[in-house]
């Protein structure tokens, strides 16, 4: 049985999220949603159609009730904007910030956010100067491809109102540290892209991205387009569900080989050591408060540390890197820093090694069944 609504629920009717039975303790992450829906319409995404191209919004008051229930039920004091584009309503969100700036000075900062959207908020330095006043330290762009005329080809050019490399520094100005999502995979790819992505990454200095082999996924125009050309391949034993034009073992060593290059773990330290120089300083600093430094953070922090020391410091082969980061910043005492991008690069150094091997899919979307290994032709 299918349950379907004929219209999207206003989502100032929403009510607070039963953040008690989530134990949020538990999770690195607690999440929070000020708005649904995205303007734009890339070829390969399903939000505007899932969730409409006039984002809906709650009212800043329903925002502060949640920040003070997710304050209440323990959460880990790192919080996720869900949104599928932060800025989809640009006078929203500037509307909206000022109202969290002041919840967190009532409350002595106890959070620091996250969110996702378009690299265009480079273009408005007003809304940046308010996120960093809010805490916001890191903001997922779907960046997808250095390549503009790809950029073009997919209905994504309002990532190009600013030049990408300038529009990360521009972020990175403001003490927020740009991830990025990329697609490998599309039909203006050619030999040399996983190349030219190789090259962005090493200039842009973005030490997390999400690399993805292109996914049709219905609802949205490309599966519509590919359908049509016959070209939505339905076979468990593939990566996608793309007929890709380049041939597919070639599409899939050049995901392997950009992806263990981004994630050589040299490579990762070098750019996190860059973010370390170019953003966190510019970010709010905070005197210590019960909010900021408590016990229970404190024992959690312990274990936390215990674990990078063991995983990371004692048996990863990569453990030399680790430790000519993580001494410079023992140095001036800055252990969150340390277990922030230890945990960050161990996890995508990992996810890389089964990713390329064949243990983990190339694609978030993927529906490929993981019960046999990834075989390749060109290895
Ligand atoms: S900007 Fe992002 S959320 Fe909006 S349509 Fe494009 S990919 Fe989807």
């Amino acid at each position: 049985m299918t349950l379907k609504t004929g219209e999207r629920l206003d989502l100032t009717e929403f009510p607070v999220p039963r953040y008690e039975i989530a134990e949020l303790g538990r999770y690195f992450l607690g999440s929070i949603q000020f708005s649904s829906g995205c303007p734009y319409v890339c070829e390969f995404c399903d939000i505007p159609n899932l969730y409409g191209r006039n984002p809906r919004l709650k009212a800043p008051e329903q925002i502060a009730a949640e920040l003070d229930k997710l304050l209440d039920c323990g959460s880990t004091g790192w919080i996720y904007f869900v949104d599928d584009n932060f800025i989809g309503n640009r006078k929203a969100a500037r509307d909206l910030l000022p109202h969290i700036i002041a919840w967190q000075k009532r409350n002595g900062y106890p959070f620091v956010f996250s969110c996702e959207a378009t690299l265009n908020v480079a273009k408005r330095p007003e809304i940046l100067e308010l996120m960093r006043e809010a805490n916001f330290h890191v903001m997922f762009c779907g960046i997808e491809t250095p390549e503009p005329d790809a950029l073009k080809a997919m209905g994504k050019e309002h990532n190009l109102t600013v030049p990408i490399l300038e529009a990360v520094d521009t972020l990175n100005s403001y003490g927020i540290e740009a991830l990025a999502g990329i697609i490998l995979g599309l039909d203006t790819d050619t030999p040399e892209s996983g190349d030219h992505l190789a090259e962005f990454v090493v200039r842009s200095n973005i030490p997390i991205l999400t690399i993805n082999l292109l996914q049709a996924l219905p609802v949205t125009p490309l599966w519509d387009r590919l359908a049509r050309a016959g070209r939505i391949v339905d076979d468990e034993d593939r990566e996608s569900n793309v007929d890709f034009l380049m041939p597919y073992d070639l599409v899939i060593a050049m995901y392997r080989d950009v992806m263990l290059r981004c994630y050589d773990p040299a490579q990762v330290y070098a750019r996190f050591e860059h973010q370390v120089k170019a953003t966190y300083p510019n970010r709010l600093k905070f005197k210590l408060n019960s909010h900021r430094l408590n016990w229970r953070d404190a024992r959690r922090a312990a274990i936390i540390t215990s674990r990078v020391v063991w995983h990371v410091g004692v048996r990863s082969d990569y453990k030399r890197v680790f430790w000519k980061f993580a001494l410079r910043r023992l140095v001036r005492g800055d252990i969150e820093c340390i277990l922030r991008v230890a945990i960050g690069a161990h996890h995508m150094i990992i996810f890389t090694r089964e990713a390329t091997s064949g243990r983990a899919n190339a694609a978030f979307h993927s529906q490929r069944d993981r019960s046999e290994p990834l075989t390749v032709a060109a290895e």
